[in-house]
């Protein structure tokens, strides 16, 4: 219903200009003196900007944006509005200041609106609403306000257009936005039948809007307050307001203002029977209408048309009428359901769109949640595996260690930690078991049993250590003699034995013999000291002494003791 109040709502940050003052402006002043007179003074407008399009090299970007949006605006509303919707939809992608691509904005939501294109409209709104909290310029953020609270009330979604109405008047404005925003606020409430007739709220209205001089919303004002004397059959009320401001909304030229005030005239006259002056100002409405499509003032003038010659009984132009009139109606109430559609739909849509962000959201929240477990599960394998690793080399070095002990607990429980030969202990195992394997072979086997000789002396005359020395290299010359199966044995302080499986009694001699020259032969001063080492041997055999372990080394030491007493030195034969 009121289209005309969207051009009047784009100019909201107009500010009314003395004209002739462009003259000595610069080209910033020049587009900004441009931008404040695109309303009031259309031509001087479009006389700058063609000035400015000349000099359009010497603008900055940002002021070629803005001479682009000053364009884009003459174009919308002074004859291609496709062209500027073009425009303004190519600034907002531009790099111009958010501030102007919000101006652009809410220019394209008006010309949707003029175009009806509601749908269209509702996205741009929606974009536009967003940005609304991050718009710094005042006048730029109360005209988006008021831009939002309109649209809604051409869409017929008149709670919305209080709403944002509202929160305008609330804010500190100037007399002429708060005509503005009491206009649309007066609107919305009239439809939402909040406001009565003689409502106080509609007198101020008027009152705040004639005292700025914003004669069209004002004028609108009263367009609305018309509208409720007239559904109350009160025509002189609304006569006596129509008539008198008849004169000023002519000469606005506000297409769609004037067919409501002819219009809601014709009514009136129709209500009060003067079917003249209806007819007259129905048939004004129409030609005034010829271009602007259905609306409810050219459908109230059909059907005022075709009762007037239903009355006259002129059927046929009766018949016409009403079939005009049905046509414009159903247009009229086609258009009011696609606005309730296309408001439905946008809704839909948001409500949608919540839902997929919440969506989103719960997936992202479960993306997180797998990532973190992931991460988590990560985390552990490296500690499990770090875990593994230290397990893994505990145990090698444990195994190593254990081997090494092993070792050397072996070593310890079978040799003879001086000479490093075979200790008496594990001797005996070895012994016991060739005398065994020989036994069953029936093979030959000797001992050799020698003891070193006055050794007490070596100890007593040059110290242990040098005691020890004889013992291992004692050790040393007999073992370099001995073969690879044969056992030789410390059995305890000098006394050595030499087991030997498979040797026979002359063999046994020969290997005594040799030993008895290596020790006699010991070269004693490397030791530090100067004397002879010698030993005493005594050999027996199986075939002497039996298979019975204790019995050789008994018989065997019996013999060695022979050696002793005829002097030391010497090999003697077990003699039984
Ligand atoms: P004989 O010719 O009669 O065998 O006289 P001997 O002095 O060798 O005999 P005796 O049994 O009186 O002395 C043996 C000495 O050997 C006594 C002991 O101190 C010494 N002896 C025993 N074991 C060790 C040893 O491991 N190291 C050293 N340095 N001496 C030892
Ligand atoms: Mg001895
Ligand atoms: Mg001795």
């Amino acid at each position: 219903m009121t289209f005309g109040l969207l051009l009047l709502l784009s100019t909201i940050i107009t500010v009314k200009a003395e004209s002739s003052a462009h003259l000595s402006k610069n080209l910033a002043e020049k587009l900004k003196y441009a931008d404040q007179i695109r309303s009031s003074d259309p031509e001087l407008s479009n006389t700058l900007l063609l000035e400015l399009q000349k000099q359009k090299e010497q603008l900055t970007l940002e002021q070629q944006l803005y001479l682009k949006y000053l364009l884009a605006y003459q174009l919308t509303f002074q004859g291609n509005p496709d062209e500027g919707l073009k425009q303004f939809k190519e600034l907002i992608e531009s790099k111009a200041s958010e501030s102007l691509k919000f101006r652009a904005s809410i220019t394209i939501i008006n010309t949707l609106a003029n175009t009806q294109k509601w749908n269209e409209g509702l996205t741009y709104l929606s974009k536009a609403l967003e940005l609304l909290p991050s718009i710094e310029n005042k006048e730029i953020m109360q005209t988006g306000l008021m831009v939002a609270a309109n649209f809604y009330n051409q869409l017929g979604q008149y709670d919305l257009g209080y709403k944002y109405a509202e929160k305008l008047s609330l804010l500190p404005i100037n007399d002429r936005n708060l005509c503005l925003s009491k206009g649309v606020i007066i609107e919305a409430k009239i439809n939402l039948e909040l406001l009565a007739e003689n409502s106080d709220e509609i007198k101020q209205g008027i009152k705040i809007c004639d005292k700025v001089g914003e004669s069209l919303m004002s004028s609108f004002i009263r367009s609305f307050l018309i509208r409720l004397h007239i559904s109350n059959q009160h025509a002189d009320k609304a006569l006596n307001i129509l008539l008198p401001n008849l004169e000023v909304v002519e000469n606005s030229h506000y297409p769609r203002l004037i067919i409501i005030f002819y219009s809601s005239i014709a009514k009136a006259y129709s209500l009060k029977q003067n079917y003249i002056e209806s007819e007259k100002y129905a048939l004004k409405t129409i030609a005034q209408a010829e271009l602007l499509g259905a609306s409810q003032p050219v459908v109230q003038a059909y059907e005022i048309l075709y009762q007037i010659a239903e009355q006259r009984k002129d059927f046929k132009l009766a018949l016409e009428y009403h079939v005009k009139y049905t046509k414009a109606n159903k247009t009229y109430l086609d258009n009011i359901k696609t606005k309730h559609l296309a408001y439905q739909l946008a809704e839909h849509q948001a409500i949608e769109q919540e839902t997929r962000i919440q969506l989103l959201d719960e997936q992202n929240k479960l993306l997180r949640v797998e990532q973190d477990l992931a991460q988590a599960e990560a985390e552990n394998n490296k500690l499990f595996i770090s875990l593994l690793i230290a397990l893994s080399t505990l145990l090698i070095f444990w195994a190593y260690k254990s081997r090494l002990t092993q070792k050397r607990l072996r070593q310890m429980a079978e040799y003879d930690a001086l000479t490093g030969i075979y200790n008496r202990g594990h001797f005996t195992q070895l012994a016991l078991s060739s005398l065994e394997y020989c036994q069953s072979s029936n093979l030959p086997l000797s001992c050799i049993l020698f003891d070193l000789d006055k050794f007490k002396n070596i100890n007593d005359s040059y110290g242990h250590t040098c005691g020890d020395w004889v013992l291992k290299k004692t050790a040393d010359v007999c073992r370099n003699i001995g073969r690879k199966n044969d056992i030789f044995v410390r059995l305890g302080g000098e006394e050595f034995c030499i087991f030997l499986p498979g040797c026979d009694l002359p063999t046994a001699k020969e290997f005594a013999e040799l030993c008895r020259r290596e020790i006699a032969a010991i070269d004693c001063s490397e030791s530090g000291a100067n004397f002879n080492v010698t030993a005493s041997f005594g050999i027996t055999t199986a075939q002497l002494s039996g298979f019975d372990l204790d019995k050789i080394i008994a018989d065997a030491d019996q013999a060695m003791y022979s050696s002793k007493n005829n002097g030391r030195n010497q090999v003697s034969l077990f003699t039984p």
